[in-house]
């Protein structure tokens, strides 16, 4: 949205903040203090383009919440990037990080550039002069804000990053633990890329897992045969695509920038995603009906609808025409506050993108414990776990009499490696904050939505903590 309308969407965060802090008991300066941004840093810089033009850059990183050190939260690259959208989005990284329980005050950061229109040199020279202006100001560090890829970047912006970070701050024996996301060879972690994909696909499963849930919204209970409609083929539209595929879901429409394509007997994630590499466009996958308008796809007869690209997509608008029981909020703020009344009033039910798309930051956090611990998941327990595994199920193979299959002895003796670790505490992580966040919906009556409960777990838990910390007597 650009600035000069009179749309705010930090102004649509704070309209859900307040419908949720009714619910809670804590005092009107407590909810101000957690509602405001704490610091906005608005940087211009000059950058010297391949043609010899020079470029004044806009860009922002917003700390929404100190309640905890470090701040969190990616670095999108976008043309609409704004101030108010920075707050918005650092915002909920905050309450996002609440839900989940991972230990970080929220934040994010924006440069206002369509990255399709640069070359490889011109962003990196971006990315770096953006990641110096942070230094020069204190607000990057792996104690005290941590960015990671979002809209518009990814492993490779996230290097440029490391690598300049470091270069400042020679000798900085945590600083690989300045920014997450990275490639593995300069201090990621396995499972991250999937990591907020894998997440949404969790959520959507622990709430379909739900017999009254299900019955409520006229659907059979768990994943299997389930209808489902992506928008955004992006790191998480696809991954999220992916793992609804493999868990037996039916995925009957993808929607990209350029189009839509819908088929009622379902797409093979995998192919159509080949299809737009080797064509550069989602249209005329075989099979399938091409749809030109993009947004109509989220229309289209399904059972979950999963936005996994930018926010404001449905709207008061559209709202009333979204056929879908189960929406799950995978890109941030996909849904207008007036549209939620709408799809509430309507019975649909609304998975919020405050914890559902919390698989990215989770295992950010997994990466940063990595950085700063300077070992790898699993190096030290892997060998001595399946030596243990393997003495044990010789012991019981002697004294049964009996042989176990090669597969399971395969299975039955494999040692925690990161990738392992790395999923299961995703899984453990979203399993958890799904159900706290169903159950406080459950035990308040009078909480409308999913949204609103997922607002009073996030404002529960970022308030006691600054009651803890003692700011609040
Ligand atoms: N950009 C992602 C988000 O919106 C990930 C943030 C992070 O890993 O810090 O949640």
């Amino acid at each position: 949205m650009s600035e000069n309308t009179e749309y705010s969407f930090f102004g649509d965060v704070c309209k859900s903040f307040d419908k949720a802090a009714k619910f809670t008991k804590w005092d009107k300066g407590i909810l101000e203090q957690i509602k405001a941004c704490n610091a906005v840093f608005r940087m211009r810089f000059p950058v010297k383009m391949d043609d010899g033009r020079i470029e004044v850059i806009e860009a922002y990183r917003v700390q929404h919440s100190h309640h905890k050190a470090p701040c969190k939260g990616g670095i999108r690259f976008a043309a609409e990037v704004n101030q108010d959208e920075v707050m918005a989005l650092a915002s909920l990284m905050t309450y996002k990080c609440a839900i989940v329980n991972v230990p970080f005050g929220g934040a994010k950061g924006g440069i206002k550039i369509n990255p399709r229109k640069y070359s490889a040199y011109e962003l990196e020279k971006i990315t770096r002069r953006y990641t110096s202006e942070l230094v020069k100001k204190n607000f990057i560090g792996p104690g005290t804000d941590v960015p990671a890829p979002d809209y518009g970047t990814g492993e490779r912006e996230m290097a440029w990053i490391v690598d300049t970070y470091t270069t400042l701050k020679p000798g900085e024996i945590d600083g690989l633990g300045c920014v997450t996301g990275k490639p593995i060879t300069q201090g990621g972690v396995r499972g991250r890329r999937e990591a907020t994909g894998m997440g949404v696909f969790f959520g959507v499963r622990e709430v379909c897992s739900n017999d009254d849930v299900m019955k409520n919204l006229g659907l059979t209970t768990g994943i299997l045969g389930k209808k489902v409609i992506v928008q955004g083929l992006g790191n998480v539209g696809y991954h999220s695509g992916i793992y609804f595929q493999d868990a037996g879901a039916k995925i009957v429409g993808i929607a990209e920038y350029e189009g839509a394509i819908y088929n009622p007997e379902g797409m093979d994630v995998d192919e159509v995603f080949q299809h737009r590499k080797s064509t550069g466009s989602i249209l005329n996958f075989p099979g399938a009906q091409n749809i030109e308008k993009s947004t109509a796809a989220l229309e289209m007869e399904c059972d979950i609808l999963i936005p996994a690209a930018l926010e404001n997509v449905i709207n008061e608008e559209n709202a009333n025409r979204i056929k879908a029981k189960i929406i799950g909020e995978a890109a941030n703020g996909p849904i207008t506050p007036e549209a939620d009344e709408i799809l509430n009033a309507k019975g649909t039910l609304v998975i919020p993108d405050m914890f559902l798309n919390a698989g990215g930051v989770t295992v950010s956090y997994f990466e940063w414990l990595k950085n700063l611990s300077h070992v790898r998941y699993g190096r030290l327990e892997k060998r001595f776990t399946e030596n243990l595994n393997s003495h044990i199920l010789s012991q019981m193979e002697v004294l049964s009499g009996k042989q176990v299959s090669p597969s399971e002895r395969e299975f039955i003796m494999h040692g925690p490696d990161e990738i392992s670790l790395v999923h299961s505490g995703l899984e453990e992580t979203m399993i958890s904050a799904t159900r706290e966040v169903m159950e406080t919906w459950k035990s308040h009556h009078n909480i409308p939505d999913m949204r609103t409960a997922a607002y009073v777990v996030a404002i529960n838990k970022v308030a006691t903590s600054y009651a803890e910390l003692g700011i609040f007597p």
